[in-house]
């Protein structure tokens, strides 16, 4: 199926924050010439798709950048200290296999080594590793000079080897970086959606640079486009798992996550609450969601005199480690949302939103 061998695609693509050329190259494969593309100055990717008028500007926005790793310096036995790039949890770290690219475009396999646990303290064993006390290991020995060899320098991103599944579960697909690869693929699936539509606006598709370490492409990408209403399309976080009790509705196959609290935004209650009743006009399930994070959203709502925003979050297991799982249903229960939000955003809307 298409649809599972798109976002296996974007998945498995290498890009670090500040990397996401890979990304860039797909997204631009994909869309084709159904849009004009173009790039700001950092690297976001900016589509536009005509409707049947210029106004409302609908920005839609999805990071292209995954959490990962950056080489800070190499011991003279040929280990690799590293530095974390986005927000990880150090103990998610210790074991992972990685790939590290080097300049010249060379995968190099290796895994984040950490003393065992025999050799461990007393004391150390209460604590969480830290980073600093971490290494990737590509192989070095006293006969294979990696330093020598493998020409890894400073800066050189790494990546989670990840390794995308579809589980037992046909519903559920396992794999690295749906933070947010998944908000790609919806963009593309979005373009597929509007073909032979007539919108009654103007829609931006955004795949953004940087959004881990601080929402930076998308603030520029905003700055370029001035949209009237801004969404970011993300991951939101799933209380369906062991520890978690009561009725939980965020929750894989519970539908659209609307968020309605992020650490960077408050979103226009008046577009929230439009989004909501389209969703059930149109009987998609959805639920309202929070996060302590950020989302584009949280830089796109401050550009300029302001821009009415909402995150919209596909729920996922296990966000911010190498493997997490989301669910083909909520995937297309977001994307009929905002078809339907496309297709019935027009002048007068916008203007009950802002007034
Ligand atoms: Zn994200």
């Amino acid at each position: 199926m298409d649809r599972i061998e798109l976002l296996r695609e974007l998945s498995e693509a290498f890009g670090i924050s500040g990397y996401e050329d890979d990304v860039v190259d797909i997204l631009k494969k994909r869309f084709g010439d159904r849009v004009s593309i173009g790039r700001d100055r950092i690297g976001s990717v900016i589509a536009r798709k005509d409707g049947k008028s210029e106004r409302p500007k609908i920005m839609f926005s999805a990071h292209m950048d995954e959490i990962g790793f950056m080489v800070k310096d190499i011991t003279k036995e040929g280990f690799i200290k590293f530095l974390p790039i986005g927000g990880w949890w150090s103990g998610n770290i210790p074991g992972l296999k990685v790939h590290i690219r080097t300049r010249k475009g060379k995968l190099v396999p290796g895994v984040v080594g950490l003393k065992p646990i025999h050799e461990l303290s007393e004391e150390e064993r209460k604590k969480l590793p830290e980073i600093k006390n971490m290494y990737i290991d590509v192989g070095a020995t006293k006969a294979f000079d990696a330093k020598a060899k493998l020409g890894i320098r400073p800066g050189d991103p790494i990546v989670p080897a990840g390794g995308f599944v579809q589980m037992a579960n046909k519903d559920l697909l396992l794999g690295k970086a749906w933070d947010d690869r998944v908000g790609c693929a919806l963009l593309v699936s979005l373009l597929d959606n509007l073909q032979g539509k007539k919108h009654p606006n103007t829609v931006y598709l955004v795949g953004s640079v940087q959004e881990e370490v601080g929402l930076r492409g998308a603030r520029t990408s905003a700055f370029a486009i001035e949209p009237d209403i801004g969404f970011a399309l993300d991951v939101s976080i799933c209380r369906d798992t062991p520890g978690n009790d009561g009725d939980i509705t965020e929750r894989l196959g519970g539908g659209v996550g609307i968020l309605i609290y992020d650490s960077t935004m408050i979103p226009h209650v008046r577009l929230r609450d439009y989004v909501c009743d389209l969703a059930e006009a149109n009987k998609i399930p959805y639920h309202l969601a929070s996060i302590r994070g950020g989302y584009d959203t949280g830089t796109i709502h401050l550009t300029k005199h302001g821009v009415p925003c909402l995150a919209l979050g596909v729920p996922t297991r296990y966000v911010h480690s190498d493997a997490s799982v989301i669910s083909l249903e909520d995937y297309e229960n977001i994307l009929k949302l905002i078809t339907a939000i496309v297709e019935n955003f027009n002048d007068d809307v916008l203007k009950k939103i802002i007034e």
